[in-house]
């Protein structure tokens, strides 16, 4: 049955932007039918240009609430490894109530943002008074998810060491631990309690906190087809360590011990040498690439223009929510690449020289691809989301749909625009959910 039919003027549909086209939304938010160079029939909503919504690969949604509280001298020589510990004394005063709360309003933004669905990568298992209960934080991640309409692709995180070497994990990482058998139980326990849209993937926080043994056990016993996610190559400090340990570098080390495929979305993959290039690249493999956050921990720069001259696979993710705009993660992955090549325009090519769209359309493939749910952008049979841009703004008068895209990425972030779920739009957050993320951030900064 369909719900909606939509007539969009121009829309950037599977690849590339088309005019006139015609969609329909069935009864399930998924898009019926789909015509290109269509007439508008009366009952059809019209809107002018229309880009698909991005998958968001890579969430760790707690550390919303401590965005832009980290940004203060500790030492001569901050670091992700300083932000770390930061991040650990927030992630040890959250229960699972005030993570609902959290989630509830950080999944809000995203998709008034422009983000349909989200990986959400979970580690803070132990509940904090209850260190038996290691269900409870999942739970209220996937009520929190399930109320706001986000589709969810939940990844508990197997974190069992500190170190490579097997050290011990300290008192602040504590709420993270499990033991292989604990994960598997706990993974086959949440599959029961998972809502429609919503699925779970295997993940390995990286490969200094769980050693081979533990993954291929994981592995044995879980796969069966799902997405796997792991952190690496973040670091030069977790290279070294890796290195130092394996005599290889953590790319070439997980491609010796696993077949890795188009299951698994390597998150970061911020320093990699040109054998690990070809490898990710022809293993069809996803790197999720969080631009502001890698940005905001002075990571470094991900070697983008040779990934996608070996037709490298990415998606995008927001990771610690610095900021919740997949514009802006855009050009910031965009704009490393000029300012560390002292070139401009990088991301693109002759047959599609335009950034924006190169790099959107890339982003919804690679992102879907990564949280195996049917949202990859504006086709039949895929989840009836897409962002409407509003061309009554000075800033997109007389413009291509490219240059829509280019301008809302790199030219005005004020340009005003609506995102749609399931062939609806999505309304502003309500009052009640920002209530209760006060009172949380209100206890958690006492
Ligand atoms: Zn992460």
């Amino acid at each position: 049955m369909v719900k909606h039919s939509y007539f969009f003027n121009r829309a950037l549909v599977a690849e590339q932007w088309h005019k006139n086209v015609r969609a329909t939304v069935d009864d399930n938010g998924l898009f019926a039918e789909i015509r290109i160079d269509a007439t508008p029939q009366s009952s059809d909503t019209q809107l002018d240009c229309v880009i698909p919504t991005l998958p968001n690969c890579h969430s760790h949604v707690f550390q919303r609430c401590m965005a832009g509280l980290t940004e203060y001298k500790t030492s001569d020589n901050d670091s992700f490894w300083s932000w770390r510990d930061l991040m650990y004394q927030y992630a040890n005063q959250i229960d699972a109530k005030q993570l609902y709360h959290i989630a509830k309003y950080t999944y809000s933004e995203m998709l008034e943002a422009g983000y349909t669905s989200v990986c959400e990568f979970h580690y803070i298992h132990r509940e904090l008074n209850d260190s038996s209960n290691t269900e409870n934080m999942s739970l209220a991640l996937i009520k929190a998810a399930h109320e706001e309409g986000i589709a969810l692709t939940l990844l508990p995180v197997l974190y069992t060491q500190a170190h490579i070497d097997g050290t011990k994990l300290s008192d602040l990482q504590q709420r993270f631990h499990l033991t292989t058998d604990e994960y598997i139980a706990l993974y086959k326990k949440l599959e029961k309690q998972l809502f429609a849209q919503q699925n779970m993937g295997i993940c390995f926080h990286s490969l200094r906190a769980v050693s081979l043994e533990q993954m291929q056990r994981v592995l044995k016993s879980l796969d069966k087809g799902q997405p796997i996610h792991i952190h690496i190559a973040e670091q030069q400090a977790e290279i070294e360590q890796i290195q130092h340990h394996t005599q290889l570098r953590p790319v070439e080390y997980l491609y010796q011990n696993f077949e890795v495929n188009n299951n698994w979305c390597l998150v970061h993959a911020t320093h990699l040498n040109q054998k690990e290039i070809k490898l990710i690249a022809d293993s069809k493999a996803v790197v999720g690439i969080c631009p502001l956050t890698e940005a905001n921990l002075g990571d470094g720069v991900f070697a983008l223009p040779e990934f996608l001259q070996q037709k490298g696979r990415l998606g995008i993710g927001s990771d610690s929510h610095i900021l919740i705009n997949p514009f802006q993660e855009i050009q910031m992955l965009e704009y490393s690449q000029r300012l560390h090549k002292q070139q401009r325009v990088i991301a693109s090519t002759a047959n599609n020289p335009h950034v924006g769209t190169l790099l959107w359309t890339k982003a919804v493939r690679g992102g879907a691809q990564a949280c195996q749910l049917p949202v990859n952008g504006i086709q039949i049979g895929q989840q009836a989301n897409w962002i409407s841009l509003d061309t009554s703004h000075p800033s997109l008068v007389n413009l291509s749909g490219e240059k829509c895209l280019d301008s809302i990425i790199f030219a005005d972030n004020q340009i005003p625009y609506q995102s749609y779920l399931k062939g609806e739009k999505i309304t502003p957050m309500h009052q009640s959910i920002k209530e209760n993320y006060k009172k949380t951030l209100k206890s958690l900064r006492n």
